[in-house]
């Protein structure tokens, strides 16, 4: 990148990040909280999210955001539960940015609203440049992967609040070293809490579970 290529990068960003914070304001306003789910295509996310909405539903609630290149076939799973969703496609675009979810919050009622759900378009690279108004965010790394992800594309596990190692059914297939992520994720980003989960069988659900309604408890108004 060239100097004027950085400087229209930054002038992007920033533009990003006073829409993003206009958002929080006005959910922070409405006591919702967003999380913000990012992670590559098929580490579960959309799993993920209806597992999410099965365990809160009764309790909380919910509702989904879904950023896709193209389809609302994961909406049309959300929709299906009975649950509001409203689906963003890119139309080619890599990311979501604050803009396209300020447009898509207009379309929710946030009255009597807990949490909204983010489904980020799955990528792992600049999905992190671009602060949603979320007030947390959500990395999923699953096993198949590999444990060398967070190495490779260090900053969205920079970003994360915390990170979800999904999958872990499989991992006596893979060599997914379990044993040493800790300290992998602690090395880039000491604050983020660390979770494993398959959204197949449920292990590991209750923890991620509690941490939601950590998050949901602890509104502060
Ligand atoms: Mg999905
Ligand atoms: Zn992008």
């Amino acid at each position: 990148m060239d100097k004027r290529q950085i400087t229209i990068k930054k002038d992007i960003l920033n533009a990003n990040r006073e829409i993003a914070c206009n958002i929080r304001g006005l959910l922070d306003k409405h006591q919702v909280r967003m999380i913000n789910i990012m992670s590559s295509p098929g580490s579960g996310k959309t799993s993920l999210i209806m597992k999410t909405l099965d365990h809160f539903r009764d309790k909380y609630h919910i509702a989904v955001i879904e950023g896709d290149v193209a389809s609302s076939i994961d909406a049309d799973r959300i929709t299906g539960m009975g649950i509001q969703a409203v689906q963003i496609n890119t139309g080619g675009g890599c990311h979501l940015d604050a803009l396209m979810i300020e447009k898509a919050t207009g379309n929710i009622r946030l009255e009597q609203l807990d949490l909204i759900i983010v489904e980020n378009v799955g990528n792992l690279v600049c999905t992190a440049d671009f602060d949603l108004g979320a007030h947390k965010n959500v990395v999923i790394l699953s096993i198949p992967e590999g444990d060398d992800k967070p190495h490779k594309y260090p900053l969205i596990f920079m970003e994360a609040n915390i990170v979800l190692v999904n999958k872990i059914d499989v991992a006596p297939w893979f060599d997914f070293d379990l044993s040493s992520f800790p300290d992998v994720i602690r090395g880039l980003n000491p604050e983020a809490q660390l979770i494993a989960v398959s959204t197949k069988t449920g292990e590991g659900l209750d923890n991620w579970f509690s941490w939601v309604e950590g998050m949901l408890n602890n509104r502060g108004y």
